[in-house]
């Protein structure tokens, strides 16, 4: 076998001998994958679509040795590395070009103790392989909205979801977080334990080292809760806003809502009419007693005459599925957000517009509700600094066809141009677009908390090692 091209951490070129990768290679209880091989392709596509990078070597780990395996070995060489857990991050930076990627896609097992209400679960799993595990207890831990979102990285830049107003960001809810640092040491995060790690894994993103297992703090839920999913005309988009802005701060935390500027699908459902057509969606869930949440979602249902009423009870775990369809893997997405400190009457306005401006049907606006619990925790507990924006502009370009890419760009660019002053408050890292805006971002998302999450940085990765998405010691974006 020949050797393999590889890049080191400074950039340089260099060939790694095949002695030496079957030697690694031999070292795991996984596999390392290799251009020549046929699951080459397969493993290294994640869910964006426009993101085509070409490892050179993607170790496959089964477990945490080998994940220590596999950063001594990067260590040793020098080499570019990368961290893919659920591959779903906008800016692809799961997959590095010409470096070595830690893949954690089979370390997706998740552990519960239904009697002290905790998920122990692998780096690499997704949200559906948790919320299947503490269903049957009926628990929850607090998480995104979509299925097949990864955990790792939805917690370690933060995580909102259908309950972040009643139990907080996902990553309020560690308990503890365990790690491989770049010197191949497993070491333990929590209040008690390397305290000042866990403060920065807490909002800080991957730059620390391997997340192997996330311990989590579970909530009880009824088997079945309230779905909302009501779908109106455009032009009563207006009247729906006006409905959600006056309301939605007065009803109980338990209701998660997203006001969605999308198109109607093209399903049996939809009158013809609309099909396809620009509408707004009143998505949300409510995690309490089913019956309050049907008494509290019913205003919502009926703002306006709607084209079609979706809502309806069931297992927390089928409502994390039902956009899931919608995001598939491969097609071309550039996803932003931008904070709010209101929803006001110009401002639903320039939302309307932007959304019949889509380039493509398939992009939206959305609208989150933030607010409750995220709000209460002290911004400077954790290195998740923004919490007091009551909402959060989503804005989410989806489209098929590569030669549309710089108009679906532009658009989302474009609408995060027109609204970043209103609350001057940097990006959601989770929606971060490509992170052009490099450290001046960084320095506006974390406020106050930048400057102690670069020394922990510093502390725990000093050559910086990890230099996935965000990186604290380069410019931002490097
Ligand atoms: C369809 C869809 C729905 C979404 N819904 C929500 C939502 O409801 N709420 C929300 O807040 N966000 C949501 N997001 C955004 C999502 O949280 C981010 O894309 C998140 O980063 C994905 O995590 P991942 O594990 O798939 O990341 P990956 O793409 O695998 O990794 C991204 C980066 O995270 C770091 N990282 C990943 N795994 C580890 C690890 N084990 N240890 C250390 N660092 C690691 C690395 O720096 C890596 O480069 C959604 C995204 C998609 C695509």
């Amino acid at each position: 076998m020949t050797s393999v091209n590889m890049q080191t951490l400074a950039g340089e070129k260099m060939a790694l001998s095949s002695s030496d990768v079957e030697r690694f290679e031999s070292s795991l209880k996984g596999d390392v994958i290799r251009s020549s091989d046929t699951a080459y392709d397969e493993s290294r596509s994640i869910w964006n679509g426009m993101i085509d990078r070409k490892p050179s070597l993607i170790a496959r780990c089964k477990d945490r040795d080998d994940v220590v395996a596999a950063v001594n070995f990067s260590r040793k060489h020098n080499l570019m590395t990368s961290i893919r857990s659920g591959g779903h991050h906008v800016a692809g930076k799961s997959i590095c070009d010409e470096g070595l990627v830690i893949d954690l896609t089979q370390m997706n097992s998740v552990e519960v103790d239904p009697d002290k209400h905790i998920a122990r679960v692998q780096g690499g799993a997704k949200l559906g392989d948790l919320d299947e595990a503490t269903s049957p207890y009926n628990l929850i831990a607090p998480i995104g909205v979509v299925s097949e979102t990864g955990v790792a990285g939805l917690t370690l830049h933060g995580g909102f979801g259908w309950n972040s107003r009643k139990h907080g960001l996902a990553s309020d809810n560690l308990i503890s977080v365990e790690i491989v640092t770049a010197d191949g040491k497993v070491i333990r995060a929590s209040n008690s334990e390397n305290s000042d790690l866990f403060w920065a894994l807490r909002g800080g993103g991957g730059n620390f080292g391997v997340a192997t297992e996330f311990e989590f703090r579970l909530h009880p839920i009824e088997s079945e809760v309230w779905l909302l999913f009501t779908i109106y005309p455009l032009s009563e988009a207006k009247k729906c806003m006006e409905y959600f802005r006056d309301n939605i701060q007065d009803t109980p935390e338990e209701f998660g809502i997203i006001e969605v500027f999308w198109s109607a699908p093209d399903a049996d459902f939809i009158p013809e009419e609309y099909r396809g057509e620009p509408v707004l969606v009143s998505l949300g869930c409510f995690t309490g007693d089913p019956d309050e949440g049907e008494k509290v979602i019913a205003p919502f249902r009926k703002i306006a005459e709607p084209i079609a009423d979706l809502s309806e009870k069931m297992p927390f775990k089928e409502i994390q599925k039902v956009l899931d369809e919608d995001f598939p893997n491969g097609r071309h997405y550039y996803w932003k957000s931008v904070y709010i400190n209101e929803v006001n009457d110009n401002i639903i306005e320039r939302i309307t517009e932007h959304a019949k401006k889509r380039p493509s049907p398939l992009s939206s606006v959305d609208v989150w509700a933030l607010g409750g619990k995220v709000n209460r925790v002290d911004p400077e507990s954790t290195a998740f600094y923004q919490r007091n924006a009551p909402y959060m502009i989503g804005i989410e370009a989806n489209w098929n066809d590569p030669d549309d890419s710089e108009a679906n760009i532009q658009w989302a660019r474009d609408i995060h141009d027109e609204f970043k002053n209103d609350l001057d408050a940097g990006l959601y890292l989770n929606f971060p677009g490509f992170a052009e805006e490099g450290e001046e971002m960084l320095a506006k998302t974390y406020g106050p908390n930048y400057r102690r999450l670069k020394d922990i940085k510093t502390k725990y990765d000093p050559d910086n090692f990890f230099r996935g998405f965000m990186n604290l010691s380069g410019n931002g974006s490097k």
